[in-house]
């Protein structure tokens, strides 16, 4: 309560237009991690066509799919088929773009072991190999198209992995960010080597082929304060690179948070009206991502 109080009141004077210098397109992410809640799945299927309404453009739902263990269990325990699942994202897919959001583990069956989990320092490029090309088979089969689009796992980004998406068909990645919420030190030191500034978007080339990377901003922020997006953006931005693009990102289960729905959207409209944001969809953010991409860099 002091904290909002206080808000409010530094609010009026500080952060002020801080972003009036800046052309934004933005695109919004979710990591989809718990459709296989009822209650989570309907809270982002209401979010989608609100923000559908708001801003002409669908959101990116990034998904992770029933073969994931993690999801797995939370589908027996809320007793979700397979096909139900599957459904699910369909109905999602009428009003969103869906991507692939991986979370990797040694063994499928030692999933609630945190050790388990594979990160950069524990990296296994067999297991990741594998669990991608399943979970991509499964997009496949079922129809559904990911949109050759990955989103992190940020902790999680290396060129290895890069190689292993791109081999799967993923050309667009959004794990690539100055915030340091969600960049990790291979991501970060890669920005730093080749001078990427917050908002610039670049081509990293793998062994196997070229991806496009679009950054991940920060959170889109579900507090009654839209001028906290201000003040975390600004503070990542460089004057000298005014005509930034990227995503803002949450995950599904954020909505089930009080007031998230209602404050996002305030905030996205904030921008709109405030900074005349462009809010893109998928294909736009895309295509306007290639059209300005300057740097080409090896990705090791
Ligand atoms: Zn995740």
């Amino acid at each position: 309560m002091i904290n909002d109080l206080i808000k409010q009141i530094g609010y009026r004077f500080l952060f002020k237009n801080v972003l009036k210098e800046y052309g934004m397109t933005l695109g919004y992410v979710f990591h989809t991690e718990e459709i296989f809640d009822k209650s989570v799945f309907e809270s982002l299927m209401h979010f989608c066509q609100e923000y559908r309404k708001l801003t002409n453009a669908r959101p990116i739902c990034a998904l992770m799919t029933p073969l994931n263990p993690r999801v797995r269990e939370g589908m027996r325990i809320h007793n979700v088929s397979m096909d139900e699942f599957a459904g699910r994202v369909q109905l999602l897919a009428e009003h969103a773009s869906i991507g692939y959001h991986g979370h990797f583990w040694f063994h499928s069956d030692e999933f609630k072991n945190g050790t388990a989990e594979i990160r950069c320092t524990n990296f296994l490029r067999s297991a990741v190999e594998a669990q991608v090309g399943e979970e991509v088979q499964w997009f496949k089969s079922m129809n559904i198209r990911h949109n050759n689009v990955y989103a992190p796992g940020w902790w999680l980004m290396n060129a290895e992995l890069l190689a292993i998406l791109r081999c799967n068909g993923f050309d667009v990645d959004f794990s690539f960010s100055k915030s340091l919420w969600f960049y990790n030190a291979y991501s970060h030191a890669l920005m730093k080597r080749h001078y990427i500034r917050a908002g610039e978007p670049f081509v990293l080339k793998t062994r196997r082929g070229d991806v496009t990377c679009i950054q991940n901003f920060i959170g889109c922020h579900g507090t009654a304060f839209p001028q906290d997006f201000d003040r975390n953006l600004s503070s990542l931005l460089d004057p000298d690179y005014r005509e930034i693009i990227g995503v803002v990102n949450a995950h599904d289960t954020d909505l089930i948070g009080q007031g998230f729905l209602d404050n996002t959207l305030n905030c996205l409209r904030y921008l709109q009206e405030r900074y005349n944001a462009a809010i893109v969809g998928y294909d736009e953010l895309v295509a306007q991502a290639r059209m300005r991409t300057a740097k080409i860099l090896p990705s090791a």
